[in-house]
C-alpha cells in the first residue's frame, strides 16, 4: 500500500480544531500583513484551511477526496508534486506535509512550492524530531517503520539549504513538548530488547495503538510488554536527550532578486 492508502484510511475527524488552536492562532498571528491570497498545500481536512478562510483567500489542495470533503474553502483534489493551477499566490503555507514525503516526490513539492509563491512561504513540520522513536515492526512482513509515517526530519538550516532564493524572516518553535530520542541509543534498544517492547503504554496510550504497515497493508494491533533493557535504554535517554517543542515554524520571503 502506499501512503495514499494510508491517508484514505485515516480517521480525519480526530484532526480537530479544540486540539490545534493555539497552532491555528500561531498560524494566523505570523502571517504577513500584505498576504491576500494563499494556497494551503497538504490542507488534510481544513482544520487550519478553514480558519484561514475566514480572513484570506484561500484554496485548499489536498490529495485525499475524503479529507477534503470537510474542507469549506475553494479546493482541489491532487498530489503536493504537481498541482494544477497556475497560480501565483501571495503565500504557499503547508503544515505537516513535507515530513511524509518520498524522494521524488519532496523534490518535485519543494519546485511547486517555489513556483506557485509570489512572495512567502510559510511551513511548518515536526522540530528536529526523530520519527524512529516510535518504531514498530510488522508482525506479518517484519518490515520496520515509524507510527507517523515521517521520512525525514527538519531543522531551520535545512530551509536555508532548500530555499536558497528565500530569505527566513522569522522562526521559532511551538507546541507541546516532547522528548528527543538519541540515534544511537534507539539503535542499542532496537538490538537488545524486543519489537513488542520498543513502544510503552506511557508513550502510546492502548486505545490509539491501530496500525497499517506501509510495505504489506496488514492492519495490527500493537502491543506493549515489558523488558527490562528497553527500559533501562528509555531512562538513559531521559538524562541525555532534551524535550522540545514539537512544532518548528519557518516563514520565507523571496529575496528580491527573484521577485
Ligand atoms: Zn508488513
Amino acid at each position: 500500500m502506499d501512503n495514499k492508502q494510508i491517508y484514505e484510511h485515516h480517521n480525519w475527524e480526530s484532526l480537530n480544531k479544540t486540539r490545534l488552536m493555539p497552532k491555528i492562532q500561531q498560524v494566523m498571528q505570523s502571517i504577513p500583513a500584505d498576504v491576500k491570497t494563499l494556497i494551503d498545500i497538504g490542507c488534510e481536512n481544513g482544520v487550519i484551511t478553514n480558519e484561514l478562510g475566514k480572513k484570506y483567500d484561500v484554496l485548499g489542495v489536498d490529495r485525499s477526496r475524503k479529507a477534503l470533503e470537510f474542507v469549506q474553502t475553494p479546493k482541489i483534489e491532487a498530489s503536493c508534486d504537481a498541482v494544477p493551477v497556475e497560480g501565483p499566490f501571495d503565500m504557499v503555507f503547508s503544515s505537516e506535509l513535507l515530513e511524509h514525503l518520498p524522494e521524488n516526490v519532496f523534490n518535485e513539492t519543494i519546485k511547486e512550492f517555489k513556483r506557485l509563491a509570489r512572495k512567502y512561504i510559510f511551513i511548518t513540520v515536526p522540530n528536529g524530531e526523530n520519527p524512529d522513536k516510535l518504531s514498530i515492526k510488522c508482525p506479518a512482513c517484519s518490515y520496520i517503520f515509524n507510527r507517523p509515517n515521517h521520512l525525514r526530519s527538519f531543522s531551520v538550516k535545512d530551509f536555508e539549504r532548500l530555499f536558497p532564493e528565500y530569505r527566513i524572516i522569522k522562526w521559532f518553535d511551538f507546541g507541546k513538548k516532547v522528548r528527543y530520542y538519541n540515534p544511537l541509543l534507539l539503535k542499542i534498544k532496537r538490538k537488545i530488547s524486543p519489537p513488542i517492547s520498543w513502544i510503552p503504554y506511557y508513550w502510546i496510550p492502548k486505545e490509539e495503538r491501530n496500525t497499517i504497515c506501509p510495505r504489506c497493508e496488514h492492519a495490527f494491533y500493537y502491543s506493549w510488554r515489558f523488558h527490562p533493557m528497553a527500559l533501562a535504554v528509555d531512562v538513559f535517554n531521559v538524562l541525555v536527550s532534551p524535550k522540545k517543542p514539537y512544532w518548528l515554524f519557518v516563514l520565507m520571503e523571496k529575496k528580491e532578486e527573484h521577485v
